[in-house]
């Protein structure tokens, strides 16, 4: 069996925050990820010539921390600002009509900073974590091919669901991670060989199957005629267990009625994907959830306030709380 000092379970912002945070404070460190790179719900997705960020759209920095970060990261080249014409279809929520701080995308997709953190640390892909227990002072990690890794701190990042399901529901942590729902978000990606004639380049629709549509391929970095469509989380719950080809032909005339200049259009690239859990509708206020007992964390953007600054901010309150730890 092979031994770590810290695994971290996931390669989002609160896994790799906490990872390189935990490395730079000299802690052996590694990362877990059932996926084939790192990003998480902060995903650049490849596909027919397209680059398409199919989850997060963009990202805020509101505290004076995550403002500094994200300069260190633009003048790496890994971050941009964004500032689309928005049109905004429909009743504002309440809280709609504040702007809000300065758009920021990562380029030349949403998974760039990702994929920065990542590449000094030790990370294994296609990790699956399928089981897990506290056993004589070490975690004791099996993947779903079988395969063992000990450790004597964890950190957990997966979405609350997922992490309950690890953790168990009989956990001391079970009922505050079991308390957080989150709902889904069916994503529609399109993509054209050649330039379309249509602004705005992005819009919130308050009514509906859809919130939000944004021209990809206008964000700084990326070149190609490609567009991303998310449905509400009201529609994407009542049609969870529909089949890809159902949602398609459901989205695209919402699409087309959003994107007048793509009627006529054959498209080269038209495709969903399905975000089981997109976001917390309650998330936690905690920055993340500590089991001392068992030298376990659990980190999140569900934990603190969502999105991605709060999955950063958990990632490395959880670190923080892990290097305080004399053992
Ligand atoms: C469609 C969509 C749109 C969004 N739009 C925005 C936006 O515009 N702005 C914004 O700020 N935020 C947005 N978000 C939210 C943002 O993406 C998240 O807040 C952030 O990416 C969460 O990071 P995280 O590290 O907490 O979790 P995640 O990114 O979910 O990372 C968890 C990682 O754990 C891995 N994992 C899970 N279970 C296991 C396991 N058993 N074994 C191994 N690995 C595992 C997963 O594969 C994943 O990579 C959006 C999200 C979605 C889905």
């Amino acid at each position: 069996m092979n031994r770590v000092e810290c695994a971290i379970i996931g390669a989002g912002w609160a896994g790799l925050s906490a990872a390189s945070m935990l490395s730079a404070c000299g802690r052996e460190v590694l990362v877990l990820e059932k996926a084939r790179g790192a990003g998480g719900r902060s995903a650049t997705r490849r596909q027919a010539g397209f680059s398409l960020d199919h989850g997060a759209q963009y990202f805020t920095a509101r505290s004076d921390a995550f403002v500094q970060q994200v300069q260190a990261w633009r003048d790496l080249g890994l971050v941009q600002s964004w500032d689309p014409s928005i049109e905004v279809i429909g009743d504002r929520p309440d809280d709609a009509g504040q702007r809000p701080s300065e758009r920021l995308v990562g380029t030349p997709g949403m998974n760039a900073v990702l994929g920065y953190l990542a590449r000094p640390l030790a990370c294994r892909y296609g990790w699956h974590l399928a089981a897990m227990q506290y056993k004589d002072g070490q975690w004791q990690l099996e993947s779903a091919a079988g395969e063992r890794i000990e450790a004597k701190h964890l950190v957990l990042t997966a979405p609350a669901p997922q992490t309950l399901q690890l953790i168990g529901k009989t956990h001391p942590l079970a009922d505050r991670v079991g308390a957080v729902r989150m709902a889904p978000c069916w994503t529609l990606m399109v993509g054209f060989d050649r330039r379309l004639d249509q602004a705005p380049e992005a819009a919130f629709v308050n009514s509906g199957p859809v919130s939000w549509l944004a021209r990809n391929g206008a964000k700084p970095g990326r070149q190609e005629e490609s567009w991303i469509l998310q449905a509400s989380g009201k529609w994407s719950s009542a049609h969870l267990e529909a089949s890809p080809e159902a949602v398609i032909e459901a989205l695209w005339p919402v699409f087309l009625e959003l994107v007048p200049a793509a009627h006529g259009r054959r498209p080269a690239l038209k495709t969903v994907h399905r975000w089981r859990y997109a976001h917390a509708d309650n998330p936690l206020d905690c920055d993340f959830l500590a089991c001392a007992d068992q030298r376990l964390a659990v980190a999140g953007d569900w934990c603190a306030g969502n999105r991605i600054e709060g999955a950063w901010r958990s990632g490395r309150a959880a670190a923080a709380w892990l290097t305080q730890r004399a053992d």
